[in-house]
């Protein structure tokens, strides 16, 4: 799974262009799927198994894209403004680089010179690619680029961009080959949904969820942590397994769904950390919204450095979450 996952984090995907990664990701699975389709909004839907006796239809999503910069304006110089797309914080830009979909590379720094107090705003910022002038920039206003950062293996630990959520792609991908190998059928009938734009709003989970009409939603997807120096106070740490989202700032996880993940790690021996996020959301939140509403939970893998160049996950947890999974798929739901 490992190099699965240097392989996604490698393929640029900002909200709104994730074809190329979902074309990788279609490949990686088409074999493996009942059903495969993309829709409209461009999410890649595949369905494995369907309902049996007591079980139900369940919607797993990951999302595909990631933070991204998109180009705004650019001077007779050629420096190329820009501003967000999703939660990029300003003080991980400066000195960083960005490569984007062409392949450009270039650096981000910021106008004025001198010791700096505050971290500036993006829109004091610029993308220098190296041009001499406008005439030889090569990159248009509404050109997207992603952080531009090597992969590290850390051995138990692995760093990267785009972590969020190459790392819950990778696990579904894992999941869904595992459920396709096993000899053993599963009850339920799962979609796997690898779904786009969640960086810039949920916008892909939602109209993915009305088509599907789940009885329960899942989403894959990363948690902050408390466990580095003066970090936030939340009761999430690497490397202590996966862990079961109750609450985040968008969402109330269903009850009976967080008894059911709880109840399955235990019975399996899992051992699983219970979230509760005061900051930020997944595809769960706008799953749950749709239609008359669905019974919704999140199996979330802790990561530090969340929308950094350097988002970091401990190995074992990925693999917990992928064993987690594969056994909810397993296991009734014994909800009502
Ligand atoms: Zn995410």
């Amino acid at each position: 799974m490992k190099s699965l996952l240097k392989s996604l984090v490698e393929i640029p995907a900002p909200p709104g262009h994730e074809k190329e990664l979902r074309d990788f990701v279609r490949e990686e699975i088409e074999t493996m799927a009942d059903e495969i389709r993309v829709d409209s909004m461009g999410n890649l839907i595949v369905r494995k198994g369907e309902v049996r006796e007591g079980g139900k239809r369940i919607m797993i999503a990951s999302h595909l894209d990631e933070i991204g910069l998109i180009a705004t304006h650019i001077d007779k110089r050629g420096f190329i403004r820009f501003t967000n797309m999703g939660g990029v914080y300003p003080s991980y830009l400066l000195g960083g680089r960005v490569r984007f979909l062409d392949g450009t590379r270039g650096v981000i720094d910021v106008e004025g010179s001198g010791k700096r107090k505050k971290v500036p705003g993006l829109d004091k910022m610029y993308i220098d690619i190296g041009a001499e002038n406008e005439n030889q920039c090569s990159i248009d206003i509404g050109d997207v680029a992603v952080f531009d950062r090597p992969w590290l293996d850390l051995g138990k630990r692995v760093v990267s961009k785009a972590l969020d959520d190459r790392v819950g792609v990778a696990v579904m991908v894992e999941t869904l080959r595992k459920v396709h190998q096993s000899p053993k059928r599963t009850p339920h009938e799962s979609w796997f949904v690898f779904s786009n734009q969640e960086e810039v709003g949920l916008r892909g989970a939602g109209p993915a969820a009305y088509q599907l009409e789940p009885d329960i939603g899942l989403a894959i997807d990363v948690t902050r942590t408390g466990d580095t120096p003066q970090g936030v106070k939340m009761d999430v740490s690497l490397g202590e397994g996966p862990a079961i989202k109750i609450r985040d700032k968008g969402m109330l996880s269903h009850p009976e769904v967080v008894d059911w993940m709880i109840d399955v790690a235990r019975k399996h021996k899992i051992s699983c950390q219970r979230e509760v996020l005061e900051r930020g959301t997944t595809d769960a939140a706008s799953i749950q919204l749709t239609r008359g509403g669905v019974p919704s939970g999140c199996l979330s893998i802790p990561c530090r450095y969340v929308h950094s160049p350097s988002e970091m996950v401990d190995w074992d947890d990925v693999q917990q979450a992928a064993i987690l999974l594969e056994k909810l798929l397993f296991e009734p739901f014994l909800g009502s």
